[in-house]
């Protein structure tokens, strides 16, 4: 994608309208810098190392029961409007019990969330909306957060060793954990601890998937980016690495 066409897609997206005067006047190949209009100045600009150390810190946080809920009032607020540098992006389920922003104590304007039932990336939907997050705002830092005893994977292990027939738009959802599942039965996996198996796995090929096969790989490949996977324990509230 040109300089020119990339700002075309920015304004369609409501990105342009916060770039400064000097920077919507600057040439196209400035106006490519993420951080000539995407960052406020007020961000830091995070190493994906740094990153990684303040989502883990905010972990703790939440673990604690130290919630700082950073970054939610009205002054940080009004300050987004006009654009947003979110230093990272979560992959996450859809979930109830693993909203991003609160196991990791985030606030307004810090994370680029995409969440789907089982934290896939088979919808290019998913897969660009992380592209975009990484390309066109600067996030350092890609998390696969899936956790324990996820429904989406239940499901598919069910589809896949008892022919279970699911309504609707639910196959969609399995679907693309329907082979990992047929990998751990084919690899001799017991039955009761296909869900563990399955669900870290199923984290660990999302991961993979965005390194190698996305826009990412050039970030990852520059050292611009880490991709980490992420399960989150349920009674706990840990998010550990996979
Ligand atoms: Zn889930």
């Amino acid at each position: 994608m040109t300089g020119r066409s990339r700002r075309e897609v920015l304004r369609a997206f409501g990105v342009v309208a916060g770039v400064s005067a000097a920077a919507s006047l600057a040439p196209v190949g400035l106006v490519d810098s993420v951080d000539a209009f995407a960052a406020p100045p007020t961000t830091p600009t995070l190493t994906p190392k740094q990153a990684m150390a303040r989502l883990a810190a905010g972990n703790r946080r939440f673990v604690k029961a130290r919630l700082r809920h950073p970054r939610r009032d009205g002054a940080r607020r009004a300050g987004l409007a006009e654009g947003q540098a979110p230093f990272a992006v979560v992959l996450g389920c859809a979930d109830s019990r693993v909203p991003p922003e609160v196991i990791y104590d985030e606030g307004l304007g810090n994370l680029f969330v995409a969440r789907v039932a089982g934290n896939t990336t088979a919808d290019a939907l998913v897969a660009g909306s992380i592209e975009y997050s990484v390309t066109q705002l600067g996030s350092v830092v890609v998390v696969v957060l899936g956790h324990e005893r996820c429904g989406a994977v239940s499901a598919a292990i069910d589809v896949a060793t008892k022919g279970t027939e699911l309504p609707g738009d639910l196959p969609a959802v399995v679907a693309p954990i329907l082979p990992i599942v047929e990998q751990a039965v084919s690899s001799g996996t017991p039955a009761d601890q296909l869900l563990e198996v399955v669900t870290k796995e199923n984290i660990r090929q999302a991961v993979e998937t965005l390194r190698t096969t996305t826009l990412l790989a050039d970030y990852v490949a520059r050292g611009e980016l880490e991709v980490v996977g992420r399960e989150y324990l349920l009674e706990s509230g840990r998010a550990v690495a996979v």
